[in-house]
């Protein structure tokens, strides 16, 4: 039997709205496997599956040529529509966040699967109730297609009101509360389930005969379809989005790592306080100076610069003052800096300058005049006002050293020596001096010792009344029995001791001592003679001199009275206000103070005028040559008529000969000390010494 079936338009639409869904799925299904997590988007895809078979399945029912295959082409119909409800209902479960979400679709699922397997079983699923039969629909523009009728059975019923309740559920669930959250994705889905509704109530009226259309349906789930493009097409963008935003967010934490990275280097290879490069920075450097001296056989110097008794300035004034002044040194230093020259801060006070002009040791010395000179003009930092001279010293790689590290030693080994020769100076390394480090580190070493192995000893020598010969005092010198050198002078130890700090505890002991021995030789009826003591720098710059004297005074039961400390010039000079302050307090307690080697210090008066100095000595130097250097004898000549107008003591040191000694006594000369009346002895030969002077009592 030929029904007379034209398909047309309404078919057409079938099919492209099948291609639509397939689409779709695609689309679905390779966004979901590429990783953009969509909530949901498997459900979407089953439900676009479905919606494919579904509408193949709506074209073929109209266009089947007999009831049979209508027949079945309805049951594949019902089937891929139960497909569609429940792949719906999955995503819609998904996607509002459904809280019983796997119960939820666990048991709707079985119940789906028991409506699929009845549809499939009861064609054309159970819809009618008794005998069907076809009908051919004929629409204005030509069309001619099939359709079913029959009286609906109760299951049809109970069915379509199912599919509806879950459609309004589904619009309660998904349309309503979800369009704040995504107003367009809840729009579509509505509109979708609006359309199932509808078309739902309408299928009934269709299938009766009432109306007299094709079942449309299913174009409600197109709209579900679109939904699904909608929200992969969405989420593609937010996700594009999001990576943009996460990529210029990663950049923004690239670059700023990055800068802090600088930073932190900066931080590793410069000093804060200057800014210049830190010993880190310097070793980092110096790499191409090297390598240039290397590939052009040529030269480059190293000066370190030394600040003198920066220390002082820092103690005294502050770190504050003192960071402001190593600053402002630097910014000084950098001014004379040329080329290829770089300055560094190795520590403290020490600073370094490689400088890469040719010839270097040439170079190297005018630029270390140039430090000098710049260093001159005085520092005004915090209302004072600060002079500040440096020690230099010299290093030319490769000649004294072939490495970075080994220039440096060489460099600080001509500084110490700069130093040693009395500072704001400058020196160019020596091999020798490489030995007398060496020899200075030995003996710094066996002096810890020497203290407690009780090495010292102290001898004395007299001083004489000018007029009457007598012995008016006795100087201390020490000596140090080495275990193995023997007896060393305190010219090769006492410098060692201060540069070794070592020197407090060496001049405690001496005063001590010197204390002691007076004390006994006071026990043995001498009376008149005091002790003259030699001070060091240090000694006077430690406020502790003052009960160190005063304590081993009082130990050994004498008097301010007993005892002389002689010092020289140049240490008053470093910081005069606060030694000044200190003899005062010295010259209270009733002992004299001598001015040592007289004439070859800064023999500034004003500062003598200054000092609370009872006896000015006059260096052996002078005394030496008086009778064949006029200038000489005109110095001693001066110093004496000085001291007498200031009212201070004279006495002459290292007078050997009986000439030396008139000459001195017509200058009116008070006191002599020389080997012409006695050298420097151990104290027991003091005994003797003042016994055949006739100094000691009962003799
Ligand atoms: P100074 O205080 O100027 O001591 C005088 C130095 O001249 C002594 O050398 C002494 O032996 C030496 N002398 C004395 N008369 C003559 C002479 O007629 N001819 C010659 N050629 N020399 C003479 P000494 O004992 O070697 O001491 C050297 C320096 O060491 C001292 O110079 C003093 O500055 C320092 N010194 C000695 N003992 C001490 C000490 O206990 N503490 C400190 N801080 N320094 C000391
Ligand atoms: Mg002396
Ligand atoms: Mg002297």
């Amino acid at each position: 039997m030929t029904l007379g079936i034209v398909p047309g338009p309404l078919i057409a639409a079938y099919h492209l709205s099948a291609g639509f869904a397939a689409f779709a799925a695609l689309v679905c299904i390779v966004v979901a496997l590429s990783g953009i997590r969509i909530r949901g988007i498997w459900w979407l895809a089953a439900m676009c599956v479905a919606s494919v078979g579904s509408q193949l399945a709506h074209a073929n029912f109209h266009v089947a040529p007999d009831l049979q295959t209508a027949t079945d082409a309805q049951r594949w119909q019902n089937a891929w529509s139960t497909g569609q409800m429940y792949a719906l209902i999955g995503f819609l479960v998904i996607y509002t966040r459904l809280r019983h979400w796997r119960a939820f679709l666990t048991i709707s699922g079985v119940l789906f699967a028991i409506m699929m397997t009845l549809t499939i079983q009861m064609p054309p699923g159970g819809r009618f109730v008794g005998e069907y039969h076809s009908v051919i629909l004929t629409f204005p523009w030509g069309e001619r297609l099939q359709m079913l009728r029959g009286e609906l059975s109760n299951s049809s019923l109970i069915g379509r009101a199912t599919f509806f309740a879950l459609f309004f559920w589904g619009f309660y669930r998904a349309a309503i509360p979800y369009a704040k959250e995504d107003r367009t994705g809840s729009l579509v889905i509505s509109l979708g389930l609006l359309v199932l509704i509808l078309s739902t109530a309408l299928g009934g009226l269709i299938e009766t005969g009432t109306l007299r259309f094709v079942y449309f349906g299913n174009y409600g789930y197109i709209f579900l379809v679109l939904l699904a493009l909608y929200l992969v097409v969405r989420e593609i963008l937010a996700s594009n989005n999001r990576l943009k935003l996460m990529a210029s967010a990663l950049r923004n934490e690239l670059d700023s790592h990055r800068e802090t990275r600088k930073e932190v280097q900066h931080l590793s290879f410069n000093d804060k306080l200057t800014d210049l490069p830190s010993r880190a920075g310097l070793f980092n450097l110096i790499h191409k100076p090297i390598a240039r001296a290397k590939q052009q056989h040529s030269q480059f110097a190293m000066l370190h610069i030394d600040l003198d008794r920066f220390d002082v300035i820092n103690d005294t004034l502050g770190p504050s003052v003192g960071d402001q002044l190593l600053r402002s040194v630097s910014q000084r230093l950098q001014t004379l800096l040329e080329g290829d020259d770089f300055a560094a801060r190795m520590s403290a006070d020490e600073f370094i300058v490689i400088v890469n002009d040719q010839p270097a040791a040439a170079e190297a010395v005018r630029l270390a005049d140039a430090v000098h000179e710049v260093l001159r003009e005085s520092f005004i930092i915090e209302q004072h006002t600060l002079h500040v001279t440096a020690s230099i010293g010299i290093a030319l790689y490769p000649d004294d050293a072939d490495s970075a590290e080994t220039l440096l030693v060489a460099a600080d080994l001509a500084t110490r020596e700069a130093k040693r020769q009395g500072r704001n100076c400058t020196r160019f390394f020596r091999r020798e001096l490489d030995e007398a480090i060496r020899e200075r580190l030995h003996v710094g070493n066996a002096l810890r010792t020497a203290l407690t192995e009780q090495q010292f000893e102290l001898y004395f020598q007299p001083q004489i009344n000018a007029q009457d010969g007598r012995v008016t005092s006795l100087e201390a010198l020490i000596r140090w029995h080495h275990p193995d050198s023997g007896l060393i002078e305190p010219g090769r130890f006492i410098p060692i001791a201060e540069e070794m700090h070592l020197i407090s505890d060496v001049g405690a002991w001496v005063i001590d001592e010197s204390c002691r021995l007076l004390a006994g030789w006071r026990d043995a009826g001498i009376h008149d003679i005091r002790v003259a003591i030699n001070l060091s720098t240090q000694q006077l710059h430690q406020s502790e001199l003052l009960t160190t004297v005063s304590d081993a005074l009082s130990r050994h039961g004498l008097t301010g009275k007993d005892l002389e400390l002689e010092i020289t010039e140049s240490m008053v000079m470093e910081d005069p206000d606060f030694c000044i302050e200190q003899l005062r307090q010295l010259s209270a307690l009733g002992i004299r103070l001598a001015m040592d080697d007289f004439g070859t210090g800064y023999s500034s008066l004003s500062y003598l005028r200054r000092l609370p100095i009872d006896t000015l000595k006059i260096d052996r130097s002078f005394v030496r040559d008086i009778e064949i250097n006029d200038n000489d004898a005109a110095i001693c000549a001066t110093t004496i008529s000085m001291a007498n107008t200031l009212g201070l003591d004279t006495v002459a040191e290292g007078i050997e000969t009986e000439v030396q000694a008139s000459r001195l006594r017509e200058l009116q000369c008070d006191r002599f000390q020389g080997y012409l009346y006695a050298r420097p002895m151990p104290a027991p030969a003091i005994t003797d010494f003042l016994r055949h002077h006739g100094q000691l009592a009962g003799v």
